[in-house]
């Protein structure tokens, strides 16, 4: 069995398919050109992010490399300043102004000039009898208060300060050795702290007095119980000290040891005394700070003294002129300033965390981190992003850039192509939207076409049929063939038929041009089942008065009535009694129920016609449908009579169905809503659906 729809145009079904390829192409070419771009855009995005970062790091190893440059030329400058400075004031200048970890300060003849050790004088002092003698009791027989005595005696008759120092000392010393320990710290304290002592010194050339105090401090150290009354210079260095040793006074020292501890504070500190060598003032700041418990006590240069100590222990020292370079002591750099009169020393330690602070690269920055390589470290420079080398003082070193952690370009680049997706994926899914509802709209413009093309095809046919044959007949009557009168009447009822045909075809495409228009309009009244049914069965009635066919009527005692059309749904009924009247045989037996059923008013048409199958039987109601069958490809008909009633009883809020089976017959129902008005508005009468 072949199934269609009146002239399927497969014409317009080539054109859809072609519309629709055209649509997708509209979707896959711009999906395909935004997927290429998005992947092209996402490398340059990631080219162009490491460019940005490279140029970042590189701009910022320039800054830091400037800094680092004009760090050092200021240095270096500090180093040549002052010419006229004396040896120990530079090296406590160049240390405190935080020029160098440490200085060696050179004289014209290239010896080093501070931090030296002192020149030892010839002890012309001790070579006196008495001297011997006092020795000799103190050493040789260890009759120390008997040396004391002696001692005190070749003081009063001293010279020179520093035999009266010295022998001063011996006293205090050979005192405390017979247990007379606040008489020996009477003396430490008073004429040996005297401002003529000051600059008394041993063979050794080494002061007397800082030493004798020294000396007194180990006692008070170690007998807390010795008192002793400081004099007017102690108390004044005391209360000039008194911020570096006020934390000793918190940890219980008393007011004449802060006093000594004070004074020799200011001793080691007074770089002006170019008597004190380098090795006492070294001794006498490490004494002070052991006995200060490791506080620095404000010794602003003992680191700088005893780096300068262990890089003159290692000999052949070479450092150059203007060039930070490695010294020969382990972790130590020094550069020399341009004279080559001043030698600055660094810890290697110290100095790469200086470096750091003063260009403040110690900081991780946009996910890399900065490191400063000293020329001959293996610096990884193979590892590294970037490598500047810097210049100047630093020559040879150079600046180091390390991405660590994440890959800051994979970072950045995934965050672009989440936007290039989003992005694309909104192109692709507007495009696509787009293209559908485009689709959606041609194949609504290419459905119209067709139902315009099978309209007219099936208007000219339909209308042709009946015409030609009324001619005929109109002919033959005219020109008078007509065997008798018998013919000439069967002639006019034929011309009526045909004619009544066409009326009903007229009617049904108008009223199908109005339904697609949708300017049919109803008039809705209430109207009695029976009153619809008889309406159409009388129209309908002429057509059935043949022999072999009958029309069978069955409405339902006390129906409800309903709200319509009456028009309307006579036109239902009439179509559904045509098609019943023409879809079967020649022995045909249709009958028209109205009954009541779950509150509907119902409607059926059954017919013993040649039925559907159950395919036809669910697109009847489509316009322009016809099952092709042999019998219904005989019969006249466009295939609008079922959609136009599904359209009447749509528009009356009703259903239409149809129970069928080929070679059986079909029954069509229409079920429309019973209208029960309330008491009220009953007894005014039926009222027009809103
Ligand atoms: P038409 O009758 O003008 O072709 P219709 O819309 O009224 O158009 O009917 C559509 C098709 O449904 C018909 O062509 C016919 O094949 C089928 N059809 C309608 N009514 C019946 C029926 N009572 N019995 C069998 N087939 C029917």
């Amino acid at each position: 069995m072949r199934t269609g729809r009146i002239r399927m145009g497969a014409g317009g079904d080539r054109g859809l398919w072609a519309v629709m390829i055209a649509l997708l192409l509209a979707v896959l070419v711009p999906t395909a050109c935004v997927l290429w771009f998005m992947t092209a855009a996402m490398r340059n995005e990631r080219l162009a992010v490491r460019q940005r970062l490279s140029d970042l790091y590189r701009q910022r190893a320039l800054d830091a490399r400037s800094s680092l440059e004009a760090h050092w030329s200021q240095k270096t400058a500090a180093l040549d300043a002052d010419p006229d400075l004396s040896p120990a004031r530079r090296f406590a200048k160049l240390i405190r102004g935080e020029v160098a970890h440490s200085v060696i300060v050179y004289d014209e003849t290239g010896e080093v000039a501070y931090p030296a050790s002192p020149r030892p004088a010839p002890d012309r002092r001790s070579e006196t009898p008495e001297w011997s003698e006092a020795r000799g009791l103190e050493h040789g027989q260890g009759r120390a208060d008997e040396a004391a005595e002696l001692y005190a005696k070749i003081a009063e008759r001293a010279e020179d300060v520093d035999s009266r120092a010295l022998a001063l000392r011996a006293q205090a010393r050979c005192l405390a050795r017979s247990g007379r320990k606040e008489q020996a710290l009477q003396i430490l304290t008073g004429p040996l702290a005297e401002e003529s002592m000051s600059g008394a010194m041993d063979a050794d050339g080494r002061l007397l007095a800082p030493n004798a105090l020294l000396y007194a401090l180990e006692l008070l150290v170690e007998n807390p119980d010795l008192r002793f009354r400081p004099n007017e210079a102690l108390v004044r260095d005391l209360n000039e000290h008194y911020a570096t040793v006020g934390e000793l006074a918190d940890g219980g020292g008393r007011r004449d040891f802060l006093a000594l501890v004070a004074h020799l504070i200011g001793r080691a500190n007074d770089y002006d005394d170019s008597q004190m060598s380098s090795d006492q003032r070294r001794f006498l700041m490490r004494s002070l700070r052991e006995i200060g418990g490791g506080r620095s006590l404000g010794l602003t240069t003992l680191r700088g003294e005893e780096l300068a100590e262990e890089y003159l222990e290692a000999p052949d020292q070479s450092p150059e002129a203007m060039r930070l370079t490695r010294a020969r002591s382990a972790g130590m750099w020094h550069v020399s300033s341009r004279d080559g009169r001043t030698v600055a020393v660094f810890s290697e330690e110290e100095l790469l965390d200086e470096m750091i602070s003063a260009t403040g690269i110690g900081e991780p920055f946009a996910g890399a981190t900065f490191r400063l390589v000293p020329p001959g470290a293996d610096g990884g420079s193979a590892d590294a992003f970037l490598a500047a080398p810097v210049g100047g003082v630093l020559g040879g070193w150079q600046l180091q850039v390390r991405i660590v952690g994440e890959n800051p370009f994979a970072a950045a680049g995934k965050r672009q192509r989440t936007v290039y997706l989003w992005t694309g994926a909104l192109v692709i899914l507007v495009a696509g939207l787009l293209s559908v509802t485009a689709a959606a709209y041609v194949r609504r413009q290419i459905k119209l076409t067709r139902l315009k093309n099978d309209l007219i095809a099936t208007v000219s046919h339909e209308l042709k049929t009946p015409l030609a044959s009324m001619r005929v007949l109109v002919d033959t009557l005219r020109e008078g063939r007509c065997k008798d009168e018998g013919q000439a009447q069967e002639y006019f009822e034929l011309i009526a038929r045909e004619n009544l045909r066409l009326s009903r075809l007229i009617d049904n495409f108008l009223t199908f041009s109005r339904m697609e228009r949708n300017k049919r309009t109803f008039e809705f009244v209430q109207l009695r089942p029976g009153e619809i049914v008889r309406g159409a069965v009388d129209s309908a009635r002429e057509r059935f008065a043949r022999p072999g066919c009958r029309l069978d009527v069955d409405i339902s005692d006390d129906l409800p009535p309903v709200i319509g059309d009456r028009d309307a749904l006579i036109t239902v009924l009439l179509n559904l009694l045509d098609n019943a009247y023409k879809y079967s045989g020649d022995s045909k037996l249709v009958t028209v129920r109205a009954c009541e059923a779950g509150g509907d008013v119902c409607f059926e048409v059954t017919d013993n016609g040649i039925g559907m199958s159950r395919r036809a039987a669910r697109k009847v109601f489509a316009r322009f449908y016809r099952v092709d069958q042999s019998l219904s490809r005989g019969t006249e008909g466009c295939g609008l009579g079922l959609s136009i009633v599904k359209f009447i009883v749509d528009a009356h809020g009703g259903s239409v169905r149809v129970t069928t089976r080929p070679d059986e017959g079909s029954t069509f129902t229409v079920r429309l809503p019973a209208h029960r008005p309330s008491p009220a508005r009953s007894q005014k009468g039926g009222s027009p659906r809103p």
